[in-house]
């Protein structure tokens, strides 16, 4: 998958050259195109924002070195604009996404982008939550951290997305590894059983009243969704109901 960030703060995006999503780099699962903006303005003084027609605080990113960055690349595929007015990032939309060949994203900054950019390139707008952050560098992290863990390869043949807390309807069990007792402080002892079968009903008694109590909500939409559970699964469950 190619994944295109157009920015002001290229370095902001080098964490993403790291660990998991680095490995996907380098063996070529992901393809990652960071461009500067700055390099395509025509303003002699090197600007890409102006005062907001109208007045008011602040600047507003331009819309000529965007459009140029863009063409210049030969970009294409989706175009995100990271924006806290955009509709909100989930697994959902992460799959979706994890599906295209090619995503664009652009990072704002300052009071935000002008329109016409967003229009011209016809932006869907996605926001990571109902908060402001200074820039679109942070956000679009997130999105293409989130996007990768969908993508074929990117994790190891053990891991399964579909496993992990949101994703398997519950909020995710305990875990523990090495040393069995530090500073008084036991691992269970169904863990050390060796009694696989056990430890399964175990992980999913924790996932389920981790889930109750943190996320009502999830826990209201795993009991509606009817899951298929064994006669053991069943009782339990009757005891969070
Ligand atoms: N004036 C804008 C508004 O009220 O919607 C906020 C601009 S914000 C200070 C600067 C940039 O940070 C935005 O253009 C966007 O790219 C990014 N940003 C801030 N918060 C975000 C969020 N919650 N989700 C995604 N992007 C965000």
């Amino acid at each position: 998958m190619k994944i295109n960030i157009l920015t002001l703060f290229p370095d902001m995006l080098e964490p993403l050259r790291q660990s998991m999503l680095g490995r996907a780099i380098e063996n070529g699962i992901i393809e990652l195109d960071v461009t500067d903006i700055r390099d395509y303005t025509e303003d002699k003084h090197n600007r890409v924002d102006d005062t907001p027609y109208g007045g008011g605080a602040g600047m507003v990113m331009q819309v000529q070195p965007i459009l140029d960055a863009y063409e210049a690349k030969g970009y294409g595929g989706e175009f995100i604009y990271m924006s806290p007015r955009g509709e909100m990032l989930s697994g959902a939309l992460a799959e979706e996404l994890s599906k295209a060949d090619e995503i664009t994203i652009l990072c704002g900054h300052y009071e935000g982008v002008d329109q016409r950019a967003l229009d011209m390139l016809n932006a869907r707008e996605v926001s990571i939550g109902d908060y402001v952050l200074t820039g679109g560098e942070l956000p679009a992290m997130v999105l293409v951290d989130t996007v990768a863990r969908f993508i074929e390869g990117v994790l190891s043949k053990e891991e399964s997305v579909m496993n992990e807390s949101i994703y398997s309807g519950l909020l995710e069990y305990p875990q523990y590894s090495r040393p069995a007792e530090y500073r008084g402080e036991a691992v269970p002892e169904i863990l050390l059983s060796g009694d696989h079968g056990a430890v399964d009903l175990w992980r999913w008694e924790q996932s389920l009243a981790l889930t109750k109590e943190r996320r009502p909500d999830l826990f209201e939409k795993y009991l509606e969704s009817e899951p298929e559970l064994s006669k053991k699964e069943k009782a339990i469950l009757d005891k969070y109901r």
